[in-house]
């Protein structure tokens, strides 16, 4: 593996000790679950490459990782005694710059799982048209350990060691939110960099998914579990498609299982169920619920808030191994919380039809052929969560562009709109009703223009992987489709950068 710095060579080789899992020592270790996701992702990527036409030595550079940087450092915790802490950045490729990808901070974090997700990041920036490489890092921690002032010494120190390696800057590398990290961790990583790159004209481009107030853009939160929710809602739009599952077509009604309900599998969940799915069951660390009924997203939450648990919620059963909800009778099950979840040894058992892959990586290489043999269909990570790194584009663009999404348009069009209605009204001799008037002369403000933006990017990409899957008479699944489309995009663009001699 390459490092990005030669002085690094070592530490990029770092001898990450293979640890059991401490809940269950029958189950492979941390790093075998890495690995078999590196694995996946390369499994997905070499039998894509094989419909494609691009040159054997770019598809090589393609499917390398770029560099990966390994960096260990000291944290005071609160009580002064003194801990090593372990993080990671990959930058996969570098043929559109910056690279791009979130910040993971859990335990399973490892080189092989930053390269897997780093290299899941380039295919799936190339999918949605966004001018990004992929990149992707973590710091090894159980953040439920640490203390707030704790993580912002790691999330400070982590940026710095990024910074004055040249892995972090509007031009260079741009973090964002995943698994374990949210708001506060971009804000502390956007002051640090302040701080060391004083001056810099656009260092808010420096990392996305920042609150509003630091720079970030309306509707970073929420964005991947609503392009979840965009993303299976076009899957249910095809009427030929969901004939084979004899499902009926559109969302309504479908019953949803969700894993996780942390930021993506949340929104997901909220999301579907507006758009008339009903969610059957949800699966946390501590266990799952599950009520035929119907579950109320934001009562479940509101009660795990207030009770530390999901489980005792009122009308639902409690499911105490976690795993089981996997294999609840639904229609669409939405893994969103972390890779590996459907293996081997539980595909057989899954009653769903449609698989969402709001998380990466859940379905294992071996599990997705089973699946696969079962006309189960599966939408894959690839496209199914993009809507965060999309939004983040979207967030970036702002800060290049130091100005809010729709503030220059958006008095100017309410007044044009307010000119054309009442042209109308004059033509049928008919007032409007002032609310009226106002809701629809109003101009589209920030949070409007991204959702929109979003739906559209999410729209386009469906139709574009199932384009490429009826160019194949529909012999390949939507996971091989995404990834041909992906991989002769980046084909595209290593072939006319020519070869740096
Ligand atoms: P998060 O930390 O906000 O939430 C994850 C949730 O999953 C937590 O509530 C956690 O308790 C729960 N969880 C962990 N293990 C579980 C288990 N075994 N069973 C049930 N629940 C479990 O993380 P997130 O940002 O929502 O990310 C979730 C997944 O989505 C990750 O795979 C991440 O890479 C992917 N993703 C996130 C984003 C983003 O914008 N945050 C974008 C693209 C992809």
């Amino acid at each position: 593996m390459a490092s990005l710095d030669p002085s690094d060579a070592n530490a990029a080789s770092s001898s990450v000790k293979p640890a059991q899992s401490a809940s269950n020592p029958d189950r492979p270790n941390r790093r075998d679950l890495a690995s078999t996701f590196l694995e996946q992702v390369n499994h997905s990527f070499e039998e894509a490459a094989a419909y494609t036409d691009v040159p054997k030595g770019i598809l090589e550079q393609i499917h390398v990782c770029n560099g990966v940087y390994h960096m260990t450092f000291p944290l005071q915790r609160d009580d002064g005694t003194i801990e090593v802490v372990e993080g990671w950045r990959a930058q996969h490729s570098h043929h559109k710059l910056p690279t791009k990808g979130g910040i993971r901070y859990s335990l399973t974090v490892s080189e092989d799982e930053v390269i897997a997700l780093a290299s899941l990041m380039t295919f799936k920036c190339a999918l949605v048209n966004v001018p990004f490489g992929g990149a992707k890092g973590g710091i090894r921690i159980d953040r439920t350990r640490y203390s707030k002032r704790e993580l912002e010494r790691v999330t400070r120190r982590y940026a710095y060691e990024l910074y004055r390696k040249n892995l972090l800057g509007p031009g260079l590398d741009v973090p964002a939110p995943d698994y374990g990290t949210g708001q506060p961790e971009m804000a502390w990583i956007l002051d640090t960099y302040n701080m060391v790159a004083h001056g810099h004209l656009d260092s808010i481009a420096s990392v996305t998914g920042k609150p509003v107030s630091q720079g970030g853009v309306r509707g970073r939160v929420e964005a991947t579990g609503l392009g979840v929710y965009y993303g299976l809602r076009e899957a249910c739009r095809q009427s030929d498609d969901m004939a084979k599952l004899n499902l009926s077509t559109g969302l309504d009604g479908k019953r949803v299982v969700v894993q996780g309900l942390g930021n993506v599998g949340y929104h997901a969940a909220k999301y579907l169920h507006e758009g008339g799915a009903a969610i059957v069951g949800i699966a946390e660390i501590e266990g799952a619920i599950h009520d035929p009924n119907g579950l109320d997203v934001d009562a479940v939450m509101a009660h795990r808030k207030q009770h530390g648990k999901i489980l005792d919620y009122p009308g639902a059963a409690n499911i105490a191994d976690s795993d089981e909800a996997l294999t609840l009778d639904c229609d669409i099950l939405v893994p969103a919380a972390l890779e590996n979840v459907i293996t081997r040894d539980n595909a057989h058992l899954v009653q769903a039809k449609i698989i969402g892959e709001a998380a990466n990586g859940p379905v294992t290489a071996r599990a997705n052929d089973i699946l696969h043999d079962r006309e189960i269909l599966v939408v894959p990570d690839l496209y199914l969560n993009a809507g965060g790194v999309t939004v983040s584009y979207f967030e970036w663009l702002k800060n290049l562009s130091h100005v809010r999404f729709g503030r220059l348009g958006k008095r100017f069009e309410e007044s044009v709109n307010r000119e054309m209605l009442e042209a109308v009204e004059r033509l049928v001799d008919q007032r409007f009703e002032p609310e009226t008037i106002a809701q629809v002369a109003q101009g589209p403000g920030e949070a409007e223009l991204v959702k929109s933006g979003l739906e559209e990017t999410m729209m386009a990409a469906y139709d574009e992987i199932r384009e490429v899957q009826r160019q194949h008479d529909d012999r390949i699944d939507l996971r091989t489709a995404a990834f041909i489309g992906s991989i002769d995009k980046v084909g595209e663009a290593y072939a006319q950068l020519g070869i740096f001699p």
